[in-house]
């Protein structure tokens, strides 16, 4: 079972690895040779033709002394440790991937960007094209303007949020325990290893407890590591909850290193179709000629240029019908435009559409991965 969740792992084609940040930083210092060896490994798969993305805890712990003496307790506190060591965060991690040549970009989201449809798209395309380009993002949560409302509060979370959003099939969560025991591992010495988990229960849950729930800094425990798997699997993305403290920790994995993997139930790509499917209640029509209508049954997105009207007032990100001319249903989708701009650009080939509107808006109306075909 673990050598086929191995397997799952080591051919996974976007993997985001989250670390804590009790790995980053100790006594307030980024753990710079550790970094390094993280930097080697994310390197590495990258070179071997896999999409990385890391999400990064460490803000807090490497900005509070820069704050005063005093622990950071109030959020005001933490958000202001949080924006004194970001960039000491990125200094080192940029420090860490220059050494390989890689680029190394910042993305700090908040709770909004992945929640709103229409912060989705741009924080999706972003990353998209930072991929693209061959660089890693670097996430974190957007701590200095996040408040308590508008906070994922912990990088887990947000790891399996960024993870949903780019259809990753892989979530490293790297922290200070191997994964998930009967009990905690620290205090009970009959407390077992669980290597492989297909469906999580709530009797995951009660052993998760509240481990590591004390841990220091970081805010993440065995809990909402589980809590993030659930977002994963839904989303059909494996996840991998294991020790980081030793250099080269993917390669310590990737090695059979102890862990516990949550295997999704469906592939990504299913798993977005089941999403849009339960979640897709059109606010207008999209009316499309024959040539777009078939283009769309073959897999392809839908350009401006294959529309011939709009119906209805929505928003960029709603959800939006396409027809055919004669009211034939052929799908539902996200659209990238809203109804004013989408029907200003209806019938246009898509290198006039930044003339017509004034700026240059995405190549599809709707993209082929937001887009569900009625059969
Ligand atoms: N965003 C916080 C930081 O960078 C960490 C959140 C967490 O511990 O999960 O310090």
């Amino acid at each position: 079972m673990t050598a086929k969740a191995l397997d799952s792992l080591r051919a996974a084609k976007r993997i985001v690895v989250k670390i804590g940040s009790a790995l980053v930083a100790e006594d307030g210092l980024a753990r710079q040779d550790w970094l390094n060896s993280l930097a080697a490994d994310m390197a590495a798969h990258r070179a071997a033709g896999q999409d990385v993305i890391l999400v990064s805890s460490g803000a807090i712990a490497l900005g509070r002394d820069r704050l005063g003496p005093d622990r950071p307790r109030k959020l005001e506190e933490k958000q202001a440790a949080a924006a004194l060591g970001q960039p000491l965060l990125m200094a080192a991690l940029s420090q860490a991937f220059d050494a390989r040549d890689v680029p190394v970009a910042q993305a700090l989201l908040t709770l909004d960007d992945t929640e709103n449809r229409r912060r989705w798209l741009n924080a999706r395309a972003t990353l998209e094209t930072l991929l693209g380009a061959g660089a890693i993002p670097v996430i974190n949560e957007n701590d200095s303007v996040a408040t308590d409302e508008i906070r994922y509060g912990d990088n887990d979370r947000l790891a399996a949020r960024v993870a949903q959003m780019v259809g990753a099939d892989a979530l490293v969560l790297l922290s200070d325990v191997s994964g998930l025991y009967t009990a905690d591992p620290r205090t009970d010495d009959d407390a077992r290893h669980i290597p492989v988990i297909e469906e999580l229960t709530e009797a995951h849950d009660d052993m998760a407890g509240d481990i590591n729930q004390a841990a220091d800094v970081g805010s993440g425990g065995m809990a909402t590591k589980l809590a993030a798997a659930r977002i994963a699997q839904a989303a059909g993305c494996m996840t991998v909850i294991t020790l980081g403290t030793a250099h080269n920790p993917l390669t310590v994995l990737s090695n059979g290193g102890l862990a516990t993997y949550v295997l999704p139930s469906m592939t990504p790509e299913k798993a977005r179709e089941v999403w849009l499917r339960g979640h897709l209640t059109p606010e207008g029509t999209v009316y499309v000629d024959a040539g777009a209508a078939a283009a769309l049954r073959s897999g392809a997105s839908l350009l401006p240029v294959g529309v011939t009207r709009i119906e209805g007032r929505f928003a960029r990100g709603a959800a939006v019908a396409i027809k055919d001319d004669a009211e034939h249903l052929i799908g539902k989708g996200i659209t990238a435009y809203g109804a004013e701009d989408a029907a200003r650009i209806a019938g246009l080939q898509s290198d006039a559409v930044e003339a017509q509107l004034g700026y240059r808006g995405r190549p599809a109306l709707v993209h082929r991965n937001d887009l569900i075909l009625e059969s």
